[in-house]
């Protein structure tokens, strides 16, 4: 079943389309309806060192805030958010089990840019002369909030974004358009509370996560949280208190997986061109760079890089805890 957000009366042709994309949920926004507490809570924690080595955030701040102006879609009246599931993870050699699930295989940019195409370009055809933009983790945008604000779900204690039926297993993507006629639409104007899909007494996510980077209200400690630590580009060492709690040398799938909503039984995520990139965990960290990024290309990895990947797989040899997650050091379940 579709999860249906806030859909204008006469776009219910969408949800056809995004399902034939294998999308799990979609909803429209107004692009202007960002609340003044969802701003100020954003700005209180860019601007806190909470926001650890997320300096990109940091910029194009007044786009972020407001996607009329020229960066994202000038003059832009709507986005459409729409969810894919990535729960079912797919088949692949071990040492896959050292990348964050959503990660594996093909880059899935590509993959639900792609898809964010050809439903914009299917909206396009019922309205011809409407402008558009797509967008998956990329550019100055605010994801999660319009997620929210298109009624896609409710953001929940581990921060990411809880779709009713479906959990915390799905990426985001999101058209921005204009030129549409959405002007006597009614968009929803308050979204509803953080955590109101949250048991009072759950705290799971945060009791899974090793390095206390959720706080109590949703929000992450960038400089402690494993995922931001290891994906995203990086100029320093991760400190050893922290990287004593690394299980993969690519993201952290924890307070994903603790979230007792999870229901997602498939995924879009595709293979990728090589799967074979080591055959143990040794074998990528003694692999030369070069020849290892060029085995990298087209995955989420190639972005990281081989040299930063492989000094976080260094870090997985050195934690002698690493064995008790139940992976020996060729990424295969030790029974
Ligand atoms: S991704 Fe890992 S380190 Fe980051 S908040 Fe979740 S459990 Fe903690
Ligand atoms: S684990 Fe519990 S507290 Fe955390 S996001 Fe899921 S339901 Fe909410």
């Amino acid at each position: 079943m579709m999860h249906i957000g806030n859909l204008p009366p006469n776009w219910h042709f969408l949800s056809k389309a995004v399902q034939k994309e294998g999308a799990i949920a979609v909803g429209v926004s107004a692009s202007n309806l960002i609340p003044d507490w969802i701003k100020e809570r954003f700005m209180s924690w860019v601007s806190s060192p909470h926001s650890g080595n997320l300096h990109y955030l940091k910029k194009n701040i007044d786009v972020r805030l407001n996607p009329r102006l020229e960066g994202i879609l000038k003059d832009s009246q709507a986005v459409v958010s729409i969810a894919f599931p990535y729960g079912k993870p797919m088949a692949l050699p071990p040492i896959w089990n050292y990348v964050a699930t959503h990660a594996r295989g093909r880059d899935y940019h590509n993959t639900l840019r792609n898809k964010l195409t050809r439903i914009a370009t299917q909206i396009a055809s019922v309205y011809p002369g409407l402008k558009w933009r797509v967008f998956v983790d990329s550019g100055p945008v605010m994801e999660r909030t319009w997620a929210v604000l298109s009624e896609l779900g409710v953001i929940g204690r581990n921060g990411m974004i809880i779709v009713p039926g479906y959990g915390v297993k799905v990426l985001l993507g999101e058209i921005f358009i204009s030129n549409a006629p959405l002007d006597r639409v009614a968009f929803s104007t308050i979204p509803r509370e953080p955590f109101s899909l949250c048991d009072a007494s759950c705290r799971r996510c945060q009791r899974a996560c090793p390095t206390g980077a959720l706080s109590e209200d949703g929000l992450v400690d960038a400089g402690k949280c494993l995922s931001c630590l290891t994906v995203e580009r990086r100029t320093y060492t991760i400190p050893e208190n922290i990287r004593l709690h690394l299980d993969k040398f690519f993201g952290c799938d924890r307070c994903i997986d603790a979230c007792p909503h999870n229901r997602a039984q498939f995924s879009i995520l595709e293979p990728p061109a090589i799967a074979n990139i080591a055959n143990s965990l040794e074998e990528f960290v003694y692999a030369p760079a070069e020849s290892l990024q060029q085995l990298l290309a087209g995955t989420c990895l190639y972005r990281t890089g081989a040299v930063q990947l492989q000094q976080q797989a260094q870090f997985l040899l050195d934690n002698s805890s690493y064995r008790c997650l139940g992976y020996n050091s060729d990424g295969k379940e030790v029974k």
